[in-house]
């Protein structure tokens, strides 16, 4: 699956479905990003962000974003997002069975 790109796959822990459920119901499905004027985004969240890019996978650490939200600031992390971008808006995100081992 190229979807997400390899590295990043393997990286999510096991439980990572359980985790993006705990999440995305902690924040209510809003999504929590803050504009640069501090207004909240407040769409409607489907994914899961990892505030500090990397391995730490605890809830701290983790916040529920929007679509355009999370392509956005994957956009800023790195140069290889915008194909990636492309491809995640074609995906249905919740029910992925990628997701689901
Ligand atoms: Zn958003």
């Amino acid at each position: 699956m190229a979807w997400q790109g390899s590295t990043r796959r393997s990286r999510l822990p096991k439980n990572w479905p359980l985790l993006r459920r705990k999440v995305l119901r902690r924040d209510n499905h809003v999504c929590q990003n803050r504009f640069s004027e501090g207004q909240l985004c407040g769409r409607e969240a489907t994914e899961v962000d990892h505030i500090e890019p990397g391995d730490n996978h605890s809830m701290a650490n983790l916040r529920a974003l929007c679509t355009w939200c999370h392509a956005r600031k994957s956009g800023s992390e790195g140069g290889r997002a915008a194909a990636r971008m492309r491809v995640r808006t074609e995906r249905p995100k919740q029910t992925h069975p990628a997701l689901e081992d």
